[in-house]
């Protein structure tokens, strides 16, 4: 198996100095965990990798997306894989690069309901209910975990550029604050692997993000959009020390992780976190 700790080759980064996200090796399985979030023991979470699964080339090895080209019967038997690691009912989105929040509450009927629906079409999950596993599939998006220990709810945003755009990351914070009283001084938020600095080029940026988005530029064409998410993160309220940016390029990790820019035709890695 490859080093899963090395470095990204790029050296670029954002100034943010937090990373707190190692890898931990379960079960057979390898999966990442931030420390902050790792210390609480009501929740549970944890970042995938693309080893020890049964999907083919090009989607080896534990491709969790469906619809992306790979065997459905091999996707089924990766979801089974990890999700019997976690423990809870998972809840997938539909997600379509959008800012829609969907919000899971004691209320709607627990756990079974939620996880037995259709998909949504959402970019971000809420919930206070345990035992629900949230799931944010990616390759190069940002997934961003949320959790508020003093009101017990946790979040999981699919925040691409276009959700960077529009800011998903906010309304995610925003939904927590107004569905469930949350107060956004009091979440923990990580920042999982994702396209760096490094490696996010935006030819067209002009039509693409936001003027606002300027200030992200690094050289030419490339695009900070790990400090746009810390921006977006203290910009709702969050306290700088309860942030944790992974800083790991998925695109530069292209052997641990799926990275849509390195290969059109590939599997995703999920992101998941619930309550126990
Ligand atoms: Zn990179």
């Amino acid at each position: 198996m490859p080093s899963l700790e090395r470095q990204n080759p790029c050296g670029l980064g954002p100034s943010q100095p937090m990373t707190g996200l190692r890898s931990r090796h379960r079960d057979g399985l390898t999966l990442y965990e931030f420390d902050h979030l790792a210390a609480f023991k009501d929740v549970e979470h944890g970042i995938t990798t693309r080893h020890g699964g049964h999907s083919a080339a090009p989607f080896q090895e534990l491709n969790l997306g469906l619809g992306v080209g790979d065997d459905p019967s091999a996707v089924a038997r990766n979801r089974r894989r990890v999700f019997r690691r976690f423990g809870g009912v998972p809840v997938f989105l539909r997600q379509v690069h959008g800012v829609r929040v969907v919000t899971v509450s004691r209320k709607d009927g627990g756990p079974m309901a939620a996880g037995g629906a259709p998909p949504a079409e959402a970019d971000a999950l809420i919930t206070d209910v345990p035992g629900l596993a949230l799931v944010v599939l990616v390759a190069d998006c940002q997934a961003v975990l949320l959790y508020d220990p003093v009101k017990g709810v946790v979040g999981n945003v699919h925040s691409g550029w276009r959700g960077s755009a529009g800011n998903v990351i906010g309304a995610a914070v925003g939904a927590m604050a107004e569905g469930f009283g949350c107060r956004p001084a009091d979440i923990h938020a990580g920042v999982g692997p994702s396209l760096g600095p490094c490696c996010a080029e935006f030819i067209h940026f002009r039509r693409e993000l936001p003027p606002a988005f300027r200030r992200y530029r690094v050289g030419m064409h490339h695009f900070d959009f790990w400090a746009a998410s810390w921006d977006q993160l203290t910009g709702a309220g969050l306290r700088p020390d309860r942030i944790r940016i992974g800083r790991i390029c998925s695109r530069c990790r292209r052997d641990d992780f799926y990275s849509y820019r390195a290969a059109r035709i590939t599997g995703r890695f999920a992101a998941v976190i619930g309550l126990r």
